[in-house]
């Protein structure tokens, strides 16, 4: 059997009233930075994240841009050791490097394949001095938040939070994104809603939301002529972007919703496989942004195997994140686990990132796990 129509790992879903917010920019003339579209997006994310108290957000270029400004914030110097996630997308860390701080990778734990505290306590035991940890919700699934947060506490250290995947996901009823000092969201093309590409700064703290805002338009001081007494950067969204955003933002909770029920039928469907899927915390409420699935170890289907079957019936899978201790450009970084062998390499080994667009049907659904299931 083969897909006709290619049955893709996460792409925009649009609804129609981003075009709305699009075409009143049009209307006005206000195609330019800034403008009421990335104000109201900005307010209404702020809106949207209330039930963690006051927060203050800022619409940028992309997810990365808001990750550098968050490190400018969080006060990374060159040479500062930063703990940062291993398993993660190169997003989170490379923002690090652009501030000249040196990432020290921090394995995963197996209950939600995120920084696992033990290892994060090992590693500021090797770096007293770091000051600085960037944490990734892999997957829409929640990190051990009370934990990690107490380590931080214990070292006196700021906590980022790369919350790129993890928009709409919950840690004891508080969303992903409001945990840390900085925190970041993307919109780009395959998260759980998009602006066609984008990202935002979220923080509690108001000083902080407009330092950035200073650093992402040029670094322009007040005064009536152009005054620069430090270095800037272009990174603010576009008024037409902020639009998509905003008409996405209304179907936020019905894309978390309908990523949560191919995770569940993709659970029924391969129950009594030697597999498991992406684990999450009871008292989590992920997001589902990709379903993922593990091939228990002593079990002989490669995951590169299963990949290859669903490629050639016109099926996207994916690999996990390659970890970062093991990428090329990070060899020189130290990389800390409290397990025997890395927990993160082991998940890499043996996983695998399902088909999760939420345009897709039941029927190319349950295609997808037939051919899964013929696999074993
Ligand atoms: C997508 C992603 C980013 C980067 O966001 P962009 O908006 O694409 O720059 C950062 N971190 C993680 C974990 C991501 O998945």
């Amino acid at each position: 059997m083969r897909f006709e129509k290619r049955v893709p790992l996460s792409t925009p879903t649009m609804h129609g009233e981003e075009m709305t917010f699009v075409q009143e920019a049009f209307d006005k003339n206000w195609i330019a930075p800034l403008g009421f579209n990335c104000d109201g997006f900005e307010s209404e994310m702020a809106a949207y994240l209330q039930e963690a108290g006051e927060m203050h957000c800022l619409a940028l270029s992309s997810g990365t841009a808001a990750l550098h400004l968050a490190m400018k914030l969080a006060g990374v110097k060159a040479g500062d050791p930063v703990l940062c996630s291993d398993m993660t997308f190169a997003a989170t860390v490379n923002p690090v490097c652009y501030e000249g701080g040196i990432p020290v990778f921090i394995d995963a734990e197996p209950d939600t394949w995120n920084m696992d505290p033990a290892a994060l306590e090992l590693a500021f035991a090797k770096y007293p001095q770091a000051k600085v940890v960037v944490l990734a919700h892999l997957y829409g699934s929640p990190a051990k938040m009370d934990e990690i947060r107490a380590v931080c506490q214990r070292h006196d250290a700021v906590l980022v939070e790369d919350a790129a995947e993890a928009l709409a996901a919950t840690y004891k009823n508080q969303p992903c994104g409001t945990f840390g000092a900085y925190n970041v969201v993307s919109f780009n093309g395959n998260k759980i809603i998009t602006s066609s590409g984008g990202g935002m700064l979220i923080t509690p703290d108001k000083a902080a939301r407009d330092k950035a805002l200073f650093w992402a338009t040029q670094a322009r001081e007040p005064a009536p002529w152009y005054q620069h007494e430090e270095i800037g950067y272009n990174y603010r969204m576009s008024n037409v972007v902020a639009g998509i955003g905003r008409g996405q933002l209304l179907h936020l909770e019905e894309h978390r919703d309908a990523k949560e029920a191919i995770y569940r039928r993709y659970e029924q469907g391969l129950a009594n496989l030697p597999v498991r899927m992406n684990p999450y915390l009871a008292e989590s409420t992920p997001n589902f942004w990709l379903s993922c699935m593990l091939i228990d170890e002593d079990c002989s289907v490669d995951p590169m195997t299963v990949m290859q079957a669903l490629a050639d019936a016109n099926v996207e899978a994916r690999p996990i994140w390659k970890p970062m201790h093991s990428q090329p450009v990070f060899a020189d970084c130290d990389f800390i686990t409290a397990a025997d062998t890395p927990l993160d390499e082991r998940i890499f080994a043996r996983g695998l990132c399902l088909p999760s667009d939420i345009k897709m049907t039941t029927e190319e659904q349950d295609g997808v796990i037939e051919m899964i299931r013929n696999c074993f």
